[in-house]
């Protein structure tokens, strides 16, 4: 949206407005104007803001609550992993916001840790549990 003529820019009243935010309505020159990815204009303060929400996907968080939660069910582990590595091609190629990244990664080192975990688990299970055979 391009501002009307003879507008100011809100924290530079000497800027006329170049843009105006699409969230809150208030005029930007262009150094205040900040562009999201799909090019609409914000202030700095709703841009500040629109960042924080939009910093990860939902496969980043979906990895990283998976990857703490499959350290005690470990099939969850599996699932984190997978989400964690879905979401880094995603980010590689652009399509995921790169604030995701952290996420991933560490939702896809604790899916990987509770997938280890789970081995183990199965592992003692199978080897140290032959009771069950042994009964009369
Ligand atoms: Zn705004
Ligand atoms: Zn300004």
């Amino acid at each position: 949206m391009v501002a009307s003529d003879g507008a100011r820019c809100a924290a530079h009243p000497s800027a006329p407005a170049a843009e105006v935010c699409v969230r809150c309505g208030t005029f930007v020159c262009r150094a205040c104007r900040c562009l999201d990815i799909k090019s609409d204009s914000y202030c700095p303060a709703c841009y500040a803001r629109l960042d924080r929400r939009s910093t990860a996907s939902k496969f980043a968080f979906i990895a990283a609550v998976a990857g703490f939660l499959g350290l005690g069910c470990f099939p969850l582990g599996l699932v984190a992993a997978v989400c964690g590595v879905i979401d880094l091609v995603r980010i590689a190629s652009g399509s995921s916001p790169t604030g995701g990244k952290m996420l991933s990664t560490v939702g896809l080192l604790l899916g990987l840790a509770g997938l280890g975990l789970g081995a183990i688990l199965v592992a003692q299970n199978l080897g140290g549990n032959p009771s069950r055979f042994d009964l009369p």
